[in-house]
This record gives C-alpha cells, structure tokens and sequence, in this order.
C-alpha cells in the first residue's frame, strides 16, 4: 500500500510554516513567487523578500488569523 500523501494535505493550519504566517506573501500569480514582508520598507521599486517555499520557517513567524 502507497502511504504517500500529497505534501498540501499534510499541511495543518498552525504548523510554523511560511503558508499560515502572517508575513507570507504569494506573488506567483504575477510572476514574482513566494514573498516575506517581515522587514519590508515597502520603498519604491522594491519587492519583499524571497522565500525559499512555503515549508520554509524562520525565528520571526507569526501565526497568520486567516
Ligand atoms: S520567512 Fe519567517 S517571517 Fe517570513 S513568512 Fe516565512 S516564517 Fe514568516
């Protein structure tokens, strides 16, 4: 029997993970992928920082409300 799952379904809603934190951002839809805006200065011609996938974590994660 193959236990393997999908990895999004193995996903829980407070797992400290980039998706559920509140500084996650997903600008893939315009081309621009997965975003942190913890330290974000928002000057112009400027974009949040990269994240290397939404699994990533990091010391400043915060449980997004959702
Ligand atoms: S890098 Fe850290 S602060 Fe940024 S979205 Fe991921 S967990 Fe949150």
């Amino acid at each position: 029997m193959n236990t393997d799952k999908p990895i999004h379904q193995c996903i829980k809603d407070k797992d400290p993970i980039c998706v559920n934190c509140k500084y996650y951002i997903n600008l893939a839809g315009v081309g621009f992928g997965m975003r942190c805006s913890y330290n974000f200065s928002k000057k112009e011609g400027e974009l949040p920082e990269k994240i290397p996938s939404r699994y990533h974590s990091c010391e400043h994660f915060k449980l997004s409300k959702k």
